[in-house]
């Protein structure tokens, strides 16, 4: 969660992403980048809703990094992305947390479901550390999947996935 959220618009917009008008009084902000439409959801209770890729972005945002955002741009995977990858595959090797699937490098060309990315089993939005000993090598499908819930839900996805249970 960005507690600024104005300052994080104006970010956005200069890293070329698109902040959209909000379609309904549940949503915080509504955003294009390259990676996709992002929506943050608030329940009644005010309780804010941070979609995966885009708690990746503001990863960045909290990093001071500069990525390029323009919807239209080419995806580049960032270094940062590139660095983790080499250091979480000689502690993980190469499965992907959830499904146990091998996860292509950053550079492999692959379908953009297959994607690696970072995954962080508690959640920045729910105060997880920005750290290794957070971070997990995913399938960017099967983070997406996974999206904001509990660690402890996490770990019982990933049971399912293996198929342990
Ligand atoms: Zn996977």
């Amino acid at each position: 969660m960005v507690r600024d959220l104005e300052a994080f618009k104006v970010w956005l917009g200069r890293r070329g992403a698109e902040v959209l008008a909000t379609t309904n009084a549940y949503e915080v902000l509504r955003v294009r980048t390259s990676s996709g439409v992002h929506v943050v959801h608030k329940n009644r209770r005010g309780r804010q809703t941070w979609p995966s890729l885009l708690s990746e972005i503001v990863d960045l945002y909290l990093d001071g990094g500069s990525p390029r955002l323009s919807p239209t741009a080419r995806t580049r995977r960032s270094s940062r992305l590139r660095q983790r990858y080499s250091v979480l595959i000689t502690r993980d090797g190469e499965g992907c947390f959830f499904c146990g699937q091998p996860v292509p490098k950053p550079d492999e060309e692959c379908h953009r479901d297959m994607a690696p990315s970072v995954e962080h089993l508690v959640a920045i939005t729910h105060g997880g550390p920005n750290h290794l000993s957070n971070a997990y090598l995913a399938h960017s499908r099967c983070n997406n999947i996974a999206g904001d819930i509990s660690a402890v839900e996490k770990i019982r996805l990933r049971e399912k996935m293996r198929g342990w249970q």
